[in-house]
C-alpha cells in the first residue's frame, strides 16, 4: 500500500501557488499534516481524495496514476472533509444508509457494517436521536463513521478537531490511533498537540511548500539544545517579540518568563529546557521559510 505524490503543484489563480512541488511517499500509519491556515492542507487533501486535480505533478496509488485511473483508489478511500455537513433530521443509521447508497455499497451487507462502525465509534447509544441533536464531537464521529463504511485503506480527515472541546479532542485522537494499522491515515490540523500523541510521521506545510517530513522524535531532535527559558521585565516584551521566536509566555512574580527557540542562548540568564513539538514546529517554520537570520529567528 503506497501513496506516492510527485512534484504536485496547484494554482487556483495565475501567479499564485496553493501548493508547490510537493513530494511525499506515504506508507501505512498516521500522517499528521500540520500547517497554519492557508498553508495548502485542504488543497492537498482534496487532490488526494481525487476531488480536485493538481495543476501539475502526479498522485499514484499502488503505482497507478490516479489521473489516468482512479476507481481503485476511490473504492478504498474514506474522506472526511472540513466542511462536512449532516442532515439534522436523519437518525445515525438512516444517514449512514443514505451515504452507503451514494457510495454504491452492497445494501445487503451494509446494515451489519453500520452497526459495527457505530459500536466502534461508541455511538451505539445515540441511535434514537436525530443527528441535529448531537454534540460537535458526536458529529465528528458520524463524519468518521461515513468515511469508514467501505473499510478504507486510505483515510483522509481534514481538520477533524476544529470545534471540539478538550475531552472530545483526546477521544478523537485515540480513535484515530485505534483505526490505524493496515491503512494510511492522513490527518490535518493547525494545532501541534493534536498530532503530538498520534502521528507516526509529521508533514509540515507552509505557504504551499513542504517544509519537512519527519517522525516526532526526529523533529524534537532538530530543536534539541535550542530551547531556552528566561525572565524579562514587562516593558521588554515588545522588543523580545520582534527579536526572538517565542513559543510561550508565563507571568511570574519576578517578571515574564519566556520560552525562546534559538540556536544560541538568547539573553544572559537563559536556561536550556527540554524541547516540545511546538518548539520544533516554530523552529522549522521560521528557519525553512527563509526568515532565519543566524541565531536569531524572528517574527512569526
Ligand atoms: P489550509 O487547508 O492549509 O488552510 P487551503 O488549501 O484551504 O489551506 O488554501 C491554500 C491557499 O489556496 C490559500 O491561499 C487559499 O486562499 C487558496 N484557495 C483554497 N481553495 C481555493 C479555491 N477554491 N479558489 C481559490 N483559492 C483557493
Amino acid at each position: 500500500m503506497l501513496l506516492d505524490i510527485q512534484q504536485v503543484s496547484k494554482s487556483y489563480k495565475k501567479g499564485s501557488w496553493a501548493l508547490q512541488d510537493i513530494n511525499l511517499h506515504l506508507k501505512p500509519g498516521i500522517v499528521g499534516l500540520l500547517g497554519p491556515n492557508g498553508a495548502g492542507k485542504s488543497t492537498l487533501m482534496r487532490i488526494l481524495a481525487t476531488i480536485s486535480q493538481p495543476s501539475s505533478g502526479t498522485v499514484s496509488w499502488n503505482g497507478t496514476d490516479t489521473r489516468k485511473k482512479n476507481d481503485e483508489l476511490r473504492r478504498t478511500l474514506g474522506y472526511l472533509p472540513q466542511d462536512f455537513g449532516v442532515y439534522p433530521h436523519l437518525y445515525p443509521v438512516e444517514f449512514l444508509e443514505y451515504v452507503s447508497a451514494l457510495k454504491g455499497l452492497d445494501s445487503r451487507k451494509i446494515k451489519s457494517r453500520i452497526l459495527e462502525i457505530l459500536e466502534l465509534l461508541n455511538l451505539h447509544d445515540t441511535l434514537k436521536r436525530p443527528i441535529g441533536n448531537f454534540s460537535g464531537g458526536m458529529r465528528q464521529r458520524i463524519g468518521i463513521a461515513q468515511a469508514l463504511l467501505n473499510n478504507p485503506r486510505l483515510l483522509i480527515v481534514d481538520e477533524p478537531t476544529v470545534g471540539l472541546d478538550p475531552e472530545e479532542r483526546v477521544r478523537f485522537r485515540n480513535l484515530l490511533t485505534d483505526l490505524s494499522g493496515e491503512r494510511i491515515i492522513i490527518f490535518s490540523t493547525h494545532i501541534v498537540s493534536d498530532i503530538e500523541a498520534t502521528a507516526d510521521q509529521i508533514v509540515i506545510l507552509s505557504k504551499g511548500q513542504l517544509l519537512t517530513k519527519s517522525t516526532p522524535s526526529e523533529l524534537l531532535h532538530k530543536v534539541h539544545g535550542k530551547v531556552w527559558s528566561v525572565i524579562i521585565a514587562d516593558h521588554d516584551l515588545q522588543e523580545a517579540r520582534a527579536t526572538w521566536t517565542i513559543s510561550g509566555t508565563i507571568r511570574r512574580e519576578e517578571g515574564l518568563q519566556l520560552r525562546i527557540v534559538s540556536d544560541q542562548p538568547p539573553l544572559p540568564g537563559s536556561i536550556e529546557v527540554s524541547p516540545s513539538l511546538e518548539d520544533a514546529y516554530l523552529y522549522i517554520k521560521t528557519t525553512q521559510e527563509g526568515t532565519f537570520g543566524g541565531s536569531i529567528p524572528h517574527n512569526l
